[in-house]
């Protein structure tokens, strides 16, 4: 487990004294005997300001101190890297003196306050007269050992005079402005925004590394699930990613970047209300957020702010111990050479964010499995979320693979799969068909076509259990839409609306009798099988979070997927588990309570509390296991289980944020 790691912070106004009373030393120290090996201290704010006196930038007007080096200083004293957080796509300071350099939104319109940020283009002039620079200044006046680069706004739109003469010279086309949504030429500037992201990125990297070889360069949010695709830099360096601090966001960018090579910092900002403040930020809730990224290996990097005056606030100092000693806690239950072990992989999308082939990159669009992450857990299996990037190094035939939501799959992708299917691999792929290049549906769903058209706005589920007389079928809304089979053979139909129509406005009872569109199909593929759920089940759980929905999903998870080595039964769900195998013989399940949660009803990106006493969850943990009597131990103690069939079922009272299971054979 990695150990986590702390953002000093200091978004700054130039009314406010910075540094008036420095403890600089008792910040640094205090993240020292936390354990940690590096820290993100800060260079250059979104609204402009440089932390150090600089020759480049722009000084903050009140700044008492060299904070960034002084910071920087402290942390090389004691052997600890030090991060520079600079702000890459806002400047407020900057477009204040260069108007020339803001971001266009569309004709005329630009995101600027009058003291505060700016959003700028990086190709206006900005990144090469100014903010390459400024790096420059950090690695050899400060001597920072890399940089957080927070992206925001940097890689956006923009139609200004630059942007339009640089999309005319590469494509031979005027750049499609914002209103003109229809135009063609947009399906042009998606691929082309890829390549100039890239070529930016790699610019920067370029630079920095010219400098110094061997600095960090991390670009926010480049390769985790807000942009999850490959850039330089991604595969082989850390992934950072600030989710939305509530539920379930934090645990999927958690288990998003498990999947990556390097893996990842989770960077949790907004613990509560504002922008890192924990003024009502209790101990459980920080121990639920520490755990959700723990129990997936990743790094914590907590985006705490410094107060003004320079030193650490009594409150961040009680955090840092508090989320120490959980880290401590939950790290000695889980072996440094365990390796995650999922029995599921959901496959996220490079066409959630960009269309088919790129299209709809840098678009503005981006779609979020978050029903389908849901269903899996409360489902209570062991799943790992996997961008396209890293599928080859995830992909095994002991793995079930389900695709959910996907519209299109790039050439690579779709080999792998065709060969994970055909050496034997397991799928099931809902909500849409996924096209190709040439729009055709891949040839392992043995599916040839389907309407363009949905026939039905939701469907009736068939029943897996006795239903109560007189209950109506399980509903799921969401289009669906008739298919014709090549070689997939239909296994069940769903029950389209009563007469085939709506009552009024909302959907009309079951049909008595079932449709003739086939509701899940299979294909056989050489060795392996395709199963495709002809409905929107995976999507509508997200706003439905049904009770009838997941038991349903959880009898057909159980009957496509036999060899799954683990699941965890919870009556009504919210409780995640995550495995580890450490060896052939040896299996840690961290079991994780998301009950009791709070969030404002007005602002969900800002507050989430975890409300004491969390409830309670009489669980059963399912272990596939060979061995006649396995030890099983529950956070360190002996416990009891009892076999049925191939599996041990443990019982465990989640009667805490977390437990973990240890079963050796
Ligand atoms: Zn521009």
């Amino acid at each position: 487990m990695k150990a986590i790691t702390w953002s000093f912070g200091m978004q700054s106004r130039a009314a406010s004294r910075v540094g008036e009373k420095p403890d600089l030393s008792g910040a640094v120290e205090a993240a020292a005997r936390a354990g940690m090996t590096e820290a993100i201290i800060f260079g250059k704010d979104h609204t402009g300001f440089c932390f150090y006196p600089t020759k480049t930038g722009v000084m903050h007007p009140r700044l008492k101190i060299n904070l960034t080096k002084g910071m920087s200083d402290e942390l090389h004293k004691r052997g600890m890297k030090a991060i520079a957080y600079v702000n890459f796509g806002m400047d407020g300071e900057a477009a204040r003196r260069r108007p020339e350099w803001r971001q266009e939104k569309s004709p005329g319109v630009y995101s600027t306050t009058k003291d505060h940020f700016a959003d700028l283009c990086l190709y206006s002039g900005y990144l090469d007269e100014y903010l390459l620079p400024v790096l420059k200044e950090l690695l050899t006046e400060c001597r920072v050992d890399g940089f957080f680069l927070d992206t925001m706004s940097a890689f956006h739109y923009c139609c200004c005079p630059v942007c339009r003469a640089d999309f005319k010279a590469k494509t031979g086309h005027e750049l499609p402005l914002p209103e003109d949504e229809n135009n063609p030429d947009w399906d042009l500037f998606g691929p082309y925004s890829f390549r100039r992201m890239t070529d930016a990125i790699a610019k920067v990297r370029e630079y920095v590394h010219t400098i110094r070889p061997e600095a960090v360069v991390i670009f926010n949010h480049v390769g985790g699930p807000w942009i999850p695709l490959n850039f330089p830099g991604v595969m082989d360096g850390v992934v950072s990613c600030d989710p939305p601090a509530f539920f379930p966001w934090i645990s999927l960018y958690s288990n998003y970047t498990s999947s990556l090579p390097v893996t990842g910092d989770v960077f949790v900002e907004r613990f509560a209300r504002g922008w890192g403040d924990r003024s009502a930020n209790d101990d459980l809730t920080m121990i639920y957020k520490s755990a959700v990224i723990f129990m997936y290996g990743q790094r914590f990097c907590v985006g705490d702010r410094l107060h003004p005056e320079g030193r650490l606030a009594p409150g961040s100092l009680h955090a840092m111990n508090l989320i120490l000693r959980n880290w401590r806690k939950m790290n000695r239950l889980i072996s440094s050479s365990a390796k995650l072990a999922p029995d599921f992989l959901l496959l996220y999308s490079e066409s959630f964010k960009a269309g088919k082939a790129l299209k709809d990159f840098s678009r503005g669009k981006i779609y979020y499995p978050l029903g389908s992450y849901r269903l899996l857990l409360d489902c209570g299996r062991s799943f790992m979320v996997t961008p396209e990037m890293a599928l080859a190094r995830n992909l095994d035939t002991k793995r079930f693979l389900l695709l959910a939501g996907t519209e299109y799959l790039k050439p690579e992708t779709e080999k792998l799969i065709r060969r994970f299917v055909a050496d034997g691999g397991n799928m099931l792929v809902g909500e849409c068909l996924p096209r190709l290049d040439d729009d055709s549906i891949p040839e392992w769903l043995g599916i040839g076509g389907e309407a363009s058209e949905p026939y039905q706005p939701c469907l009736y589920l068939p029943d897996f259990r006795k239903r109560i007389a007189d209950s109506e079928r399980i509903l799921v809304r969401g289009d669906v839409r008739k298919i014709e089979l090549s070689t997939a053979e239909p296994l069940l139909y769903g029950y389209p609306q009563y007469d085939m129509t709506l009552m009024g406005g909302g959907y009309n009872s079951s049909a008595a009798e079932p449709a003739d569109v086939p509701l899940l199909t299979v294909n056989r593929y050489g060795k392996g099988k395709v199963y495709f759920l002809n409905c929107a089940l995976f999507a509508d759980y997200a706003d439905s979070a049904s009770r009838q929905q997941r038991q349903w999903a959880s009898d057909l998870l159980k009957k496509l997927w036999k060899n799954a080595s683990f699941e965890l039964e919870s009556p009504s769900g919210n409780v995640e588990i995550a495995s580890w195998r450490d060896g052939e013989k040896t299996s840690v399940h961290v079991l994780v309570n998301h009950g009791g949660r709070r969030n404002s009803l007005q602002y969900l990106h800002t507050s989430e509390q975890i409300d004491a006493p969390q409830p309670v969850y009489e669980v059963v943990l399912k272990v596939r296991a060979k061995a006649k009597s396995p030890k099983v131990m529950l956070n360190g103690k002996k416990t009891e289980c009892t076999r049925k069939g191939e599996f041990l079922h443990i019982p465990v009272r989640m009667d805490d944020v977390w437990k973990i299971v240890k079963v050796t054979e």
